[in-house]
């Protein structure tokens, strides 16, 4: 795993010197959802600090217990996340990257008032407007970032979308970051293992790589 993790730190590194960028500028997030807390440890130990979950029950059983050996590690939510996770997520995660609706944008700016505890926030962009994806349309981007960060007060870093899959991912890529540009947001999360030297290319500041790193994963037959 730590051989993979340096291949893709070597990878990212290349990308972000074609793309005429500066060096360091694009961070990864090391997707752990589906592998146990045996498998994320020597990715903490080879170095890697920022991971991403897709569930809150799942990285509730094993964050802990990994935190408590590396303070420093930063976990961030990157899956779909229900009003009613909303007191666990915000306990337990350092982001979410998924605020896609005005329904969980409320709920997240009351908990976290309530413990004062704020958490960086990424608005997702349903960019290829699929009906089965979340994300707020794109003709609704500027109209759903200025209610989370003028009205709700969210600290709101930046976007986050996951492009169609088996389509070209570059025009998608190109709109999170025209999106992201004309509302002045620094963060643009984007690109996977198959894609993440394509949205350096348009912008990225956070790549979400699993496979690539941990290999293939096994859905749980609850998934
Ligand atoms: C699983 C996942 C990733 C990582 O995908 P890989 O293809 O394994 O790199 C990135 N982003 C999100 C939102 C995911 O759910």
């Amino acid at each position: 795993m730590s051989e993979n993790l340096a291949g893709v730190q070597t990878r990212i590194t290349a990308a972000t010197r074609q793309a005429g960028r500066a060096p360091g500028s694009v961070g990864l997030v090391a997707v752990s959802k589906t592998k146990p807390a045996a498998e994320i440890r020597p990715v903490l130990e080879a170095g890697q600090r920022l991971f991403g979950e897709n569930r809150v029950q799942e990285a509730e059983g094993k964050w802990p217990e990994l935190r408590a050996d590396f303070p420093d590690a930063n976990v961030h939510l990157i899956g779909p996340l229900q009003t009613n996770k909303v007191k666990q997520a915000v306990a337990l995660f350092d982001a979410i990257e998924t605020v896609d609706r005005p329904k969980l944008a409320r709920a997240l700016a009351t908990e976290m008032q309530r413990t004062d505890r704020y958490l960086d926030c990424y608005i997702e962009i349903n960019v290829g407007e699929e009906d089965q994806k979340a994300g707020i349309a794109p003709q609704d981007a500027d109209e759903f970032i200025a209610l989370c960060r003028d009205e709700l007060k969210l600290p709101v870093k930046g976007l986050m979308c996951i492009p169609p899959a088996g389509e070209e991912p570059a025009p998608f890529f190109a709109l999170l970051a025209k999106i992201a540009a004309r509302n002045n947001l620094a963060e643009i999360s984007m690109g996977m293992s198959s894609d993440f030297e394509v949205a350096i290319e348009f912008g990225a500041t956070l790549v979400r790589v699993g496979t690539a790193i941990f290999g293939v994963r096994n859905y749980s037959p609850t998934k």
